[in-house]
């Protein structure tokens, strides 16, 4: 069970570094747990999570090694930063910075080079649903964002139905267990049945819908955005993700 939370633009620095003194105190020692932070809290929330069992990673990165990319950061970059591992592919970015899956994939490509691992978002829109088109969506998005000899070590998989980010909509059990076992099968034929790496759920998750997501078939953990923000909720999510472990 991964249980990861995604910040996004917030909270201020202030905010964090009580929120990563709080995270650092809770114990749960079956779960794995991870923090994306935004870039320049890289530094600061690495040193003050020394020796906690929490990983922390960027939220994006470039492609490039380095160059003429004024606001990007590359993937070496990250890692001398503290990162471990980033998140790439978020619905948000592939929005709001025309990210295809494409790109995707050349960032992959360029963290797994620098031995980051990477979660990687996929997650069909309101209207891709309704048109009956989710299923079709995932596939491809997932087929065309893990560049083609990339290794399942250290990849993980985070579904995220873009409708419900940040809404308080949750997918329902029964389309999330069938996203679920459609994206292993794409990643069993790919890397056998034995190597397909973890999958998470991402969409409104918060502490009391976690454990009935997390019983959930194929469902190995959640990428968490707003209440991973609250100290409590991002441990009462952790609970249950160790629970169903
Ligand atoms: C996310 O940002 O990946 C996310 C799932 O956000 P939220 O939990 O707020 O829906």
């Amino acid at each position: 069970m991964i249980v990861a939370a995604n910040w996004k633009m917030n909270p201020a620095l202030d905010q964090a570094s009580i929120l990563a003194t709080a995270l650092a105190s809770q114990s749960f020692p079956q779960i794995k747990r991870i923090l994306f932070v935004p870039h320049p809290y890289l530094v600061p929330m690495s040193v003050r999570l020394t020796g906690a069992a929490l990983e922390i990673g960027g939220q994006d990165c470039h492609f490039a090694d380095h160059g003429a990319f004024t606001g990007d950061v590359s993937a070496a970059m990250l890692r001398d930063c503290g990162a471990s591992l980033v998140l790439l592919g978020h619905s948000e970015r592939r929005a709001a910075h025309g990210e295809t899956s494409d790109i995707v994939a050349q960032k992959i490509k360029a963290a797994m080079a620098q031995n980051l691992d990477v979660m990687l978002c996929v997650g069909e829109t309101k209207a891709e649903r309704d048109d009956k088109k989710a299923e079709q969506v995932v596939i491809d998005q997932l087929q065309a964002s893990i560049p083609e000899h990339a290794p399942p070590t250290g990849l993980m998989i985070a579904y995220e139905p873009v409708w419900a980010i940040g809404t308080g909509a949750v997918a329902s059990p029964d389309d999330i267990a069938a996203m679920h076992h459609v994206i292993a099968s794409v990643l069993a034929e790919r890397y056998g049945a034995n190597h397909v790496p973890p999958i998470l759920y991402g969409g409104s998750v918060n502490a009391d819908n976690a454990a009935s997501l997390f019983s959930i078939p194929l469902v190995g953990g959640a990428l968490v955005g707003g209440a991973s923000l609250d100290a409590d909720a991002f441990a009462a999510i952790c609970t249950a993700a160790q629970d169903a472990a």
